[in-house]
This record gives structure tokens, sequence and C-alpha cells, in this order.
């Protein structure tokens, strides 16, 4: 089974995708991980990236595509795979069809999810990850268990992402809004796009992803 999670950031993708990787068996591609980790090795994307990123802007779809086509090649994605944060333009989208016809895969659903810009803010601005494990949280809603350990591996360490700060959510909100919200329609005419309520609690957005993709299998 492959799928896309689409929604806004800080709509819950990754928190959704970590779990379905452990339940479903299937493989998180979030293109936002990969930038990152480009940006830290201090790449050629990398390096193009990074000030993009910073901006809130959207890295050009001849990169992201590049970085799809190959990663979508890898054997473990042979498994089933969720992609989180792409495709976010049209030219992206249909990038996507002609990979995935090209290695014969099917694109089963694209789920998305749907929460307010308000909502949206005070998610990023309170996010932080296990510096170790990657590991997402929340100070108001999803803190670690026992306070400052991951729940996960045990790490005390965590990090916040540098465009998690107010000014630059306007610029990733208004390109989520002007671009990526484009590509609803295109799925909805393919007949494989549907929605849940993304301003649920946590466990409740996990369920109506299951149901979801239990009418898939
Ligand atoms: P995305 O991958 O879509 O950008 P994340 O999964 O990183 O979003 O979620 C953004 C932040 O909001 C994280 O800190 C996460 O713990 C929190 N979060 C995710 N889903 C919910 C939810 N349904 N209700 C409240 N907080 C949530
Ligand atoms: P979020 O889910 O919180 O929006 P991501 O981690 O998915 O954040 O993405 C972080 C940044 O990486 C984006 O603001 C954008 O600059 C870049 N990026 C990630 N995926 C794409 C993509 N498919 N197309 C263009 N830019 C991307
Ligand atoms: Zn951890």
């Amino acid at each position: 089974m492959n799928i896309i999670l689409l929604g806004p950031p800080g709509a819950g993708k990754g928190t959704q995708a970590e779990r379905l990787e452990k339940t479903h068996h299937m493989i998180q591609l979030s293109t936002g991980d990969m930038l990152r980790a480009a940006v830290a090795a201090g790449s050629e994307i990398g390096l193009k990236a990074k000030a993009v990123m910073e901006a809130g802007e959207l890295v050009s779809d001849d990169i992201m595509i590049g970085i799809i086509a190959d990663r979508i090649m890898q054997p473990d994605c042979a498994a089933g795979f969720i992609l989180d944060g792409f495709p976010r333009t049209t030219d992206q989208a249909a990038a996507l069809d002609d990979i995935m016809a090209d290695k014969q895969l099917k694109l089963d659903a694209v789920v998305e999810m749907t929460v307010d810009d308000e909502a949206l803010t005070e998610r990023i601005t309170g996010r932080f990850a296990c510096a170790k494990c990657g590991a997402g949280y929340h100070d108001r809603f999803k803190q670690p268990k026992t306070p400052d350990t991951c729940d996960a591996c045990g790490s005390s360490e965590f990090t916040r992402r540098d465009d998690d700060n107010a000014e630059t959510v306007k610029a990733r909100l208004a390109a989520y809004h002007g671009s990526t919200a484009q590509i609803i329609p295109y799925y909805r005419e393919k007949g494989i796009l549907r929605s849940v309520d993304g301003m649920a609690a946590i466990d409740d957005v996990t369920r109506e992803i299951e149901q979801v993709l239990e009418t898939l299998q």
C-alpha cells in the first residue's frame, strides 16, 4: 500500500506517519527530513535548499522530483510507503504519477488532513523532537511520558527546527495555500482523495486514518 499524507505544515503528517510505520510496516518518506539531512551534510542539494527552507519557501521542483525518484527506487520502499511533504505542487504531483507508472506502482490513497491556520501556528511553535531517534513531541499536546526523556529511545536530548518560528510559519502557510492546496482537486478528480479531521486529538486522527486504510485492503 502506498499513500500520501497531505496537509499544511503542522497538520500532524509526521506524527501519524511515525505510527503507521510501526503498525503497517510502511516506510515514511519525509522530504523535509531528507532536505534537513542534506543541509546538515553540506551536500550540493543542502547548500541550495538551506536559505529557501529558512525563508519558508518551496525548494525547486527539479530538486524535489530528483530526490523522490531516487528514494522510491530503493528496495525498502517495496513494502509500501507513506509520502509526507511530497508532492507540494501540481508539477510534483504529475511527476510522481510518471515515476510510479514507470515502476508499476499504485498510489492507493491521498489522505488530506485538515487543520485551521491558528491551530497550525500553535502546533509548529511548540514542536520539538528527540535529537537521537527523531520522535516528535509538543510543549502542550504531546509531552514525553517521563519529563525530558524520549518515550521511544530514552534520550534526554531534544531539538527544535530553525524554521519553526512564527515568522517563517506565515511564509510556509502562504506556500501551502498558494501552491500545495492546488493538488487537492487533482487527486479528488482521480477519486483517491480521502479527508480526515486533523483538528481532532492525535489518537482520534490515527483512528480515522486507520478506517480509511481498511477500505483499501
Ligand atoms: P507535520 O509533519 O504535518 O508538519 P507534525 O506531525 O510534526 O506535523 O505535528 C506538528 C506538532 O503538532 C507536533 O509537535 C505534534 O506533536 C503536534 N500534533 C500532531 N498532531 C496533533 C493533534 N492531532 N493535536 C495536537 N497536536 C498535534
Ligand atoms: P512541514 O511539514 O512542517 O511543512 P517539512 O519538514 O515537510 O515541514 O518541510 C520543511 C521545508 O522543506 C519546507 O518549508 C520547504 O522549504 C522544504 N520542502 C520539503 N518538502 C518539499 C517539497 N516537496 N517541495 C518543496 N519544498 C519542500
Ligand atoms: Zn528518541
